[in-house]
């Protein structure tokens, strides 16, 4: 039936994060009449207002230019006019590890009230522990009006991109991922034909890169396509875990991790991508996405070494800096240190297991005082982290005036390019932990003459 009246005009977006806005932002370029849907009254009237509720480069250009083409609304009504729903809320790791699916049995159940007699698709874009778009199905079949108007619509489409560059990996994305019956994909197929043309313009400011041609379609059945998402988000965490161990040998034998990796990375089996020794992995999805795999295994008495490593590697190098700062410092109390970056990566104020939330709280903990910098989060931080206890630097000068450390925790810009010889002559006893590995050696080298000492992250030598 989805076959012959599948001609997909409007499309829904429930959930309206930094995939929901995303997502809404690229149909609508696509040229498809789009309302976005989200539960959240303030951020809806926000949004309304024309202001945008997340920080995520070009995505405020890329909505404002849809005009009408793009509306926002807290009303599931709009699912009844809709061709194509999809499901864009979060799923975050309830206390025991497992993805609370909360959220979008809400979302199921809302739009289930409002299907109508019209042919629907509605795309899981959401993470979900694999078999959730059975359960999805089933919460469309058990609530919507009659049963046949449910049947078959659900759709696994998993999102790959990422903050900070959210734009052009939706717009340029290396595959599409689509699993479902052959029906839905087939309408899937149409309503991405524009993107998997490339026959759309490029939004100004996101162009699209030198030698992209197209994405390439992966068509596979549901929970295939839920286990691409949790697989493709385990390997790229093992991939940054797994230079963080060979980090920690490399210190010990006196080898230059950056260039151990480059060495291997340049293996095309292998690639240069992810493979940066540092604080490891942060954010919402790594930690959840590994841990909701882990989980799936044990339902089905299945272990996941590589991945328990994997967390284990993660976390330990959150302690391994400030580790290696007691051991320069002797104590930590009364020391004033700094911490430059907030944001669990750069590019976006996202503070979702953010490494720096972790070293704040045990630096304080360890009796020292913090003055933390972020180029964007700090509103963001001053809200989510009130239960820490850090000065808010009002420049970035105050993380180093008078400070006996300075840590690197989010590799910005904005820090790349500082002048470390003369910040660092603003410290008192400084040392610098270079956590994020953005200070070249030409200029630690500098920083290292004017008597500060650089260390780079990775284990303590023992
Ligand atoms: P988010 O927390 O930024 O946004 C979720 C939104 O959904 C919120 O605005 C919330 O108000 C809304 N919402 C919750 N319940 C609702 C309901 N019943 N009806 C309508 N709206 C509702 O989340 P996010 O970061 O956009 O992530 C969404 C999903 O996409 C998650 O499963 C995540 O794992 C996955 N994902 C995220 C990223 C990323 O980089 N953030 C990348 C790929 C996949």
């Amino acid at each position: 039936i989805l076959v012959k009246t599948c001609d997909p005009k409007k499309v829904a977006v429930v959930g309206a994060g930094y995939v929901g806005l995303g997502t809404a932002g690229l149909l609508a370029h696509l040229g498809y009449q789009v309302t976005g849907i989200d539960v959240d009254l303030d951020r809806v009237a926000q949004l309304q207002r024309g202001e945008v509720p997340i920080h995520e480069p070009g995505l405020d250009a890329l909505l404002a230019a849809q005009g009408e083409r793009l509306t926002w609304t807290t009303d599931y009504a709009a699912v009844a006019d809709a061709d194509v729903v999809f499901i864009c809320v979060g799923t975050p790791p309830s206390s025991d590890g497992t993805p609370d699916l909360r959220y979008v049995t809400a979302a199921a159940a809302s739009i289930a009230a409002h299907l109508d007699a019209r042919p629907l698709v509605i795309v899981n874009k959401s993470t979900v522990p694999i078999g959730t778009g059975d359960f999805v199905q089933r919460i469309l079949e058990d609530n919507a009006l009659t049963f046949d108007l449910a049947r078959h619509t659900v759709v696994s489409n998993p999102e790959f991109l990422r903050e900070g560059t959210a734009l052009a990996d939706s717009l340029y994305p290396d595959r599409i991922v689509l699993g479902g019956s052959t029906e839905a994909l087939d309408c899937m197929v149409k309503l991405y034909a524009p993107l998997i043309e490339q026959s759309f313009t490029p939004p100004p400011a996101t162009p699209r890169p030198e030698g992209f041609t197209r994405p390439a379609v992966v068509r596979t059945t549901l929970q295939s396509a839920e286990m691409i998402k949790y697989a493709a988000n385990a390997f790229l965490a093992l991939k940054i875990s797994f230079a963080n161990e060979v980090a920690g040998l490399c210190e010990r034998v006196g080898a230059d991790i950056e260039e151990v990796t480059t060495g291997i990375g340049l293996d095309t089996r292998i690639g240069l991508r992810f493979l940066q020794a540092g604080l490891g992995w942060g954010g919402s999805c790594f930690g959840k996405d590994t841990q909701g795999l882990i989980s799936a295994g044990d339902e089905h008495d299945y272990d996941m070494p590589i991945l328990r490593a994997a967390i284990d590697v993660n976390y330990r190098q959150r302690r391994v800096v400030i580790d290696k700062l007691l051991r320069h410092l002797k104590t930590l109390k009364g020391k004033k240190v700094g911490v430059l970056g907030m944001a669990f990566k750069p590019n976006t104020d996202d503070l979702r297991d953010a490494p720096a939330h972790d070293l704040i709280q045990r630096l304080v903990q360890l009796g020292a005082r913090v003055t933390a910098h972020d180029p964007i989060a700090m509103p963001r931080a001053a809200r989510e982290w009130a239960h820490l206890t850090y000065q808010a630097a009002d420049s970035i000068e105050a993380v180093f005036d008078r400070a006996d450390a300075v840590i690197i925790a989010t590799e910005w810009n904005e820090y790349r390019a500082l002048d470390w010889a003369a910040m660092t002559h603003r410290m008192r006893e400084a040392v610098i932990i270079d956590a994020r590995n953005i200070i070249r050696t030409p200029l630690a080298a500098e920083i290292e003459q004017v008597g500060r000492a650089v260390l780079k992250a990775g284990p303590v030598p023992s």
